[in-house]
């Protein structure tokens, strides 16, 4: 076997197709590898898939191709231009890469896989590739998914913000709970930027919406009322947002008490911030002796702590009759605390209690949207160089959109020997 013809095994190479030379520099750690055709082919219109003449040649093209044996290699060739009696002349779908990029469908698929564990620096600087270049492989691919993706809407949705920098405007990410996968993302959390979304359905594939999870953010109701049939009943707000609203009391409590406190010289509550956060279970074990302590305490702050704490219950309930009388008594209970964030935490979970009871039907929460979220904040810090909002979006969809983003070779052959 010539060095020729293994190359042509390792790339997969078929005749018509042959290698005319392989350049091999040592130094530089470098193949390259010429491929040409024979004389009597005809090719295949990329429109209607029938085999014409060829008319002449695109000039030369370079493809980068797998290492082969840890040498950066590269794949030259010339592709014919088909000339169908119908279509015209026409840029044949090529068996090497896709058109418009300059890598194999082989290592643009690897590209694909090794920048979904680094940071497009790091892949840039591995494949002694630029920045660029390895982000138009990640925008191709995105851009390949989302083509692909049959537009459906989720049964089960939810709906959270995101801001993308500190201090810097936020976008809506719509999240399909059931899949795990972002659906979704657009600038701002206004009424409008949910719009958006549920006005791409029409009215029939939007009453097959079942549920809603989302935070008690006006704007989202809105729209979801104004697009969804029946929203009323389909909104649920998300369990860990009420609680985060108690949880903010709790620590408000913490806060103002300790001042109080603090001025008569006693530290009681000197870094428990995170004692009083934490549910039982997720209290490391050295610090549970002086959780327990704490919360026998006569304090503020254990009072707040345990009427958080017995909240968690109300969605234990299977019915939402049952959560409704919960609700009243905790509500009594939290309301004649005397604590004052505590009963202004309570009336606004008074307010929304409707779609806070509709948990017991539809059990749904945003968790799976918060793990989307803490994925979003890897994509953040993997970003390194995002250079823009529209870059951040599309690493989003990257890493949470369950896209199928690999390119895929024509499943046949772009060129045979001439029939006739
Ligand atoms: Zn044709």
């Amino acid at each position: 076997m010539n060095d020729k013809t293994l190359f042509e095994k390792i790339l997969g190479l078929n005749e018509p197709w042959f290698i005319t030379t392989v350049k091999v520099d040592e130094q530089q750690q470098r193949v390259d590898i010429w491929v040409d055709h024979e004389m009597n082919i005809e090719v295949r219109c990329p429109v209607c898939d029938h085999f014409c003449a060829v008319y002449d040649h695109s000039p030369e093209r370079v493809y980068r191709h797998l290492n082969v044996c840890q040498m950066t290699t590269f794949i030259h060739v010339r592709l014919p231009r088909s000339n169908c009696k119908e279509h015209g002349i026409k840029q044949i779908v090529s068996e090497f890469g896709e058109n418009g990029s300059d890598m194999t469908y082989q290592f643009e698929a690897f590209i694909i896989d090794i920048s979904k564990e680094c940071s497009v620096k790091a892949v840039a600087q591995l494949f002694s590739l630029s920045w660029d270049r390895c982000w138009n492989a990640v925008e191709r691919a995105v851009a390949r998914g989302k083509a692909r993706k049959p537009r459906v809407i989720p049964e089960r949705i939810g709906v959270d913000e995101k801001a993308f920098a500190r201090g810097h405007k936020y976008e809506t990410i719509v999240t399909n709970i059931d899949k795990g996968t972002v659906e979704y993302v657009c600038d701002d959390r206004e009424q409008k930027s949910l719009e958006a979304y549920y006005l791409q359905f029409t009215e029939k594939e939007l009453a097959e919406v079942k549920a809603i999870a989302m935070d008690m953010w006006r704007p989202y109701m809105a729209a979801t009322k104004k697009c969804i049939p029946g929203a009323e009943k389909k909104i649920v707000f998300d369990r860990f947002h009420a609680m985060q609203y108690v949880n903010k009391a709790v620590d408000k409590t913490r806060k103002s008490e300790h001042k109080k406190l603090m001025a008569e010289g006693d530290q009681t509550l000197k870094r428990t911030k995170y004692l009083w956060l934490w549910n039982e279970e997720n209290v490391p074990e050295w610090r549970k002796e002086e959780y327990r302590a704490l919360k026998a305490m006569d304090l503020k702050t254990a009072r707040a702590c345990a009427i958080k704490d017995n909240l968690r219950h109300l969605w234990d309930y299977k019915y939402e009759a049952n959560m409704r009388k919960y609700f009243d008594s905790w509500y009594f209970w939290a309301t004649h605390s005397r604590i004052k964030p505590i009963k202004d935490a309570a009336k606004t979970l008074k307010t929304h209690i409707d779609n806070i009871v509709t948990y017991a039907k539809h059990r749904i929460t945003n968790a799976l949207g918060e793990s989307i979220n803490a994925k979003v904040e890897k994509v953040k810090r993997m970003a390194s160089g995002f250079r823009s909002r529209t870059n951040y979006i599309t690493a989003i969809f990257y890493h949470c959109g369950g896209l199928d983003m690999y390119p895929y070779p024509p499943p046949a052959p772009c060129l045979r020997y001439r029939m006739s």
